[in-house]
């Protein structure tokens, strides 16, 4: 069994100390038991679970994963600490804010012989792989795809990272991407912000993806994606909730990769995808604050 500490009291980490306690039947998520959580603010037990300090964390060999489930600013100082302390280490995306940063982190953990997963909810979504089924085998010609939502919340960085979802998914059904061009528009006074990158594919394929929040904008994504025979513009409707949630699934697989059950190959295909799309969002932020 592999103990566990939750780092962070919010959505995410609530999420991921209810799935721990009642992990999926059979499945690899059983590998982990929670041992504590961890906040600034002094609370009683939160789902039974007692809070415990950063120390002893790190210190207790009962405690061997953390997952870090912060705003996004606190991610890299904090999986820094626990990989140092020889844990493995599960971060909800993005995993750091920079993408030197995500390299050194990699690294670490690799030094280490511990593992590093960075979380990935959206590739466990019906929307995206509608799409994959969709988009295999098919001739990009152009594509957008331009999503919407509500003003970020303070702390979570630079829209090409808040926004490394979309990113991921972009490369996950159009391969290896490049930067041609990346523009901002800001109006702090209303928490409005507009990222617009003008991204390649391999075979120079335009890809324009838009991150736009600010108050009231409804959370949405909206796409175009044009084939040689037909164009995709609209996503499925919402279909019911899968029986295993999505958090549970990233569980899963993390509990998998603990108990050796992932190859080394996918384990190495995972980090080369996180690192480019870290990259790609590092060169966006550049271009956009140039
Ligand atoms: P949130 O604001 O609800 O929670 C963040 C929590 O972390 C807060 O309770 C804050 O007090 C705490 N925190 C911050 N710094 C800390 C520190 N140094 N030590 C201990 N606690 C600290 O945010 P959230 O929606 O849960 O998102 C957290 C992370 O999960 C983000 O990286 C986000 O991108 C990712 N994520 C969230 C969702 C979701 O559905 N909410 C989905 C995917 C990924």
């Amino acid at each position: 069994m592999f103990g566990a500490v939750v780092v962070g009291l919010g959505v995410a980490g609530s999420v991921r100390i209810r799935d721990m306690l009642a992990p999926l039947p059979g499945s690899a998520a059983e590998k982990l038991t929670i041992k504590g959580f961890i906040s600034r603010r002094s609370m009683g037990p939160q789902q039974g679970v007692e809070q415990v300090s950063v120390s002893d964390a790190l210190n207790r060999d009962d405690i061997s994963v953390a997952f870090v489930c912060t705003e996004n600013e606190a991610h890299e100082e904090t999986v820094r600490q626990f990989l140092e302390a020889g844990k493995h280490v599960c971060v909800e995306y993005p995993m750091t804010l920079n993408y030197k940063a995500a390299v050194e982190l990699w690294d670490l953990a690799e030094k280490n012989g511990v593992i590093l997963q960075e979380e990935h909810i959206e590739l466990f979504t019906a929307d995206y792989k509608w799409l994959k089924e969709k988009v295999e085998g098919q001739r990009l010609q152009e594509g957008a795809l331009h999503f919407t939502g509500g003003s970020l919340k303070p702390r979570f960085g630079f829209l090409a990272f808040s926004g490394i979802a979309r990113l991921t998914w972009l490369v996950e059904l159009f391969g290896w991407l490049s930067v041609n061009k990346a523009t901002i528009e800001e109006d702090p006074n209303n928490n409005y912000s507009k990222m617009t990158a003008h991204l390649l594919t391999k075979d120079n394929r335009s890809l324009t993806w838009i991150e736009e929040r600010g108050p009231g904008l409804p959370r949405a994504k909206n796409i175009n994606f044009k084939f040689d025979s037909f164009t995709l513009t609209e996503l499925p409707p919402p279909a019911s909730r899968g029986a295993v949630g999505l958090f549970m699934q990233d569980l899963v697989l993390f509990g998998a990769k603990l108990a050796g059950q992932v190859s080394l190959e996918e384990l190495q295909r995972e980090k080369r995808r996180v690192l480019h799309c870290l990259s790609l969002a590092q060169k966006i932020q550049d271009l956009c604050l140039q």
